[in-house]
């Protein structure tokens, strides 16, 4: 990146050009950085905060921040309150962490029509009610109608976690389960916001996953084993950029089966008509998990018994062979590999 280089898209949408950015323009210049066991350097779902011995005794304090800047506001399935609330308590939740409190800061343009305020903050409220998750503080701006085109809101959340579960916990043998359909909110926004008609409605599958993945921490607890050794919300870039991620992180290869990715058939219509990959799209309500194959079966047994878990499936697992890499059975048992995604194909989903 050249001192003469612009800010693009590509920039904010998952892929590996925000990581670029993350890494040279971020990272390269916020050298004050240190923290608890997880810190900015781990780019993680979010960062641990160490306070004094004994205050939380194996416990982790856990902090995550998102900005959201959906459009529209109002999509299948959801709005941008029930996002920012969900997006913040899922990446505390994909941590081990049980969420504590959020804060909601609200950016919004002059011109703005208050009865739409006034939803989208019902909104947030039915959410962190439905995670059982209060607001705790916030802050409001607004700004000239010519400056911004709508609404900005940034959610922070705190939780606290025992033990944390990392993104490069993974070992060889892990078994990779996925708790639900691939690319259900990015497929809903993208046919809404571009008024295509497809013949089943496409709704997002916006969530708080606190409650589903509390339970699969229950499995820890087994003869002192970590059953979960791995997790992370597949967000922007979808499954192939957060699968990538924990393989990298991990320093182990993964082998993904195609046949067993669950995808609704709305979606991979919506995809072959697009031109897009489902595995590339955007999920809002949904965990990859790392788990250690002995305890597998029941944990996806458990997902089935949740309301967000019930098309939970295993997919693959990690090998020691191809480390950093994910690699693609196909349906016709061919192995190629999955890539990172490079941008996001749809921009502003989350
Ligand atoms: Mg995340």
């Amino acid at each position: 990146m050249g001192t003469n280089d612009k800010i693009t898209m590509e920039h904010g949408a998952g892929g590996q050009s925000m990581q670029d950015l993350i890494g040279k323009m971020i990272l390269g210049n916020i050298t004050n950085r240190s923290a608890g066991t997880v810190g900015l350097d781990d780019l993680d779902d979010g960062a641990t905060i160490s306070l004094p011995d004994d205050m939380l005794g194996s416990s982790e304090l856990v902090i995550t921040t998102d900005s959201h800047v959906v459009d529209p506001l109002f999509f299948p399935g959801g709005d941008i309150g029930r996002l920012s609330v969900c997006g913040t308590i899922n990446d505390l939740s994909v941590m081990g962490a049980i969420p504590l409190a959020l804060t909601c800061a609200i950016i919004v343009r002059e011109g703005f029509e208050t009865a739409s305020f006034e939803r989208i903050m019902r909104s947030v409220d039915l959410a962190s009610k439905e995670a059982g998750v209060p607001i705790v503080t916030g802050d409001t701006k607004t700004i000239q109608g010519d400056k911004l085109d709508s609404m900005i809101i940034n959610t922070t959340g705190i939780g606290i976690a025992s033990p944390v579960v990392r993104d490069n916990g993974l070992s060889p043998e892990d078994v990779i389960i996925i708790t639900g359909n691939m690319g259900d909110h990015g497929i809903a926004l993208l046919s809404h916001r571009e008024g295509f008609d497809f013949e089943t409605k496409l709704v997002s599958d916006v969530s708080p996953l606190n409650d589903l993945l509390r339970e699969t921490l229950q499995f820890r607890a087994f003869e002192g084993n970590n059953a979960i050794s791995a997790m992370k919300d597949p967000t922007r870039g979808g499954l192939a950029s957060c699968i990538n991620e924990i393989a990298q992180k991990s320093n182990v290869g993964i082998i993904i089966e195609e046949d067993s990715i669950p995808i609704s058939e709305p979606v991979v219509a919506a995809c072959e008509m697009l031109g897009l990959d489902p595995l590339e799209i955007a999920n809002e309500g949904k965990a990859i998990i790392g788990v250690r194959p002995e305890y597998a079966q029941d944990v996806l047994d458990m997902l089935h018994s949740h309301k967000y878990g019930k098309n939970a499936a295993i997919v693959g697992k990690a090998v020691p062979e191809h480390r950093g890499k994910v690699l693609l059975r196909t349906s016709i048992g061919s192995l190629r590999q999955l890539p990172v995604p490079v941008g996001d194909p749809i921009p502003r989903v989350c």
